[in-house]
């Protein structure tokens, strides 16, 4: 099963892609969790992508989507994966489906986790990450078990530098301009679902459910 999640940063995607990875057992693979870890370990791939993300701009295409192609081409991700922040510009799903095609393969559900502009902000000053395990929290909506430290992993938990208010709503502006277009490339596919994002993470993910089967 091939599942990208679609959405405004801050909508749920790598909430609701994290769950879907555990129940229907594919790899979820988010493009920023690979830059994420690619900054913490100083690689030249982090530091080039470091400046893009820190502007709340999106890493350019060239560098996203051979990441993201080696990613899928690797073993665990034969009986598909669930993609979380890619694509994000409609020439990064055109390059995603050339390769897919050559494959005789495509995608089968673009899962849009709707949230409207006024709900993120609040969201992602309350977000926490771990940059180790990648795995994230809210503050008020999913907290950890012991403030500031991760309950998978033990790791710190940081507050990420490009969930600041002001970029926040830069990051805003880019989806907008961007990525929503993406949702009419996928709904004249015939692959678009649409649910509620605004409702409890759990329900959304019932709702996910009910769509996947
Ligand atoms: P995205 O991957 O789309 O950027 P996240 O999954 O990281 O978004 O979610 C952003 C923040 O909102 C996180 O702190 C997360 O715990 C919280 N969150 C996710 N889904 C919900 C929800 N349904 N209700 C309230 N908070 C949520
Ligand atoms: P995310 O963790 O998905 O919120 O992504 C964090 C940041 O990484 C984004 O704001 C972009 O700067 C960058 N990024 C992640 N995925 C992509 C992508 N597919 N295309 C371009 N930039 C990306």
């Amino acid at each position: 099963m091939k599942i990208i999640m679609l959405g405004a940063p801050g909508a749920g995607k790598g909430t609701q892609a994290k769950m879907i990875a555990e129940k229907y057992s594919v790899p979820h693979v988010s493009t920023g969790d690979i830059f994420r870890a690619n900054i913490k370990n100083g690689t030249e791939l982090g530091k080039q992508a470091k400046e893009y993300m820190d502007k709340g701009q999106l890493v350019p295409d060239e560098l996203t989507v051979k990441i993201l192609l080696d990613r899928v081409a690797q073993d665990d991700c034969k009986n598909g994966y669930v993609l979380d922040g890619f694509p994000r510009t409609i020439p990064q799903a055109e390059v995603l489906d050339e390769a897919l095609t050559k494959l005789s393969e495509s995608i089968d559900y673009a899962i849009n986790v709707d949230v409207p502009d006024e709900n993120i902000v609040g969201r992602m000053g309350g977000r926490r990450a771990c940059v180790k395990c990648g795995a994230t929290y809210h503050v008020k909506y999913n907290a950890p078990k012991v403030e500031g430290v991760c309950d998978a992993c033990g790791d710190k938990l940081i507050l990420r530098d490009d969930d600041a208010p002001e970029t926040v709503q830069k990051r805003l502006d880019v989806y907008h301009e961007q990525t929503q277009p993406l949702i009419d490339y996928y709904e004249k596919k015939g692959v678009l679902k649409t649910v509620d994002g605004t409702v409890d993470m759990k329900d959304v993910f019932a709702a996910i459910c009910e769509i996947l089967g």
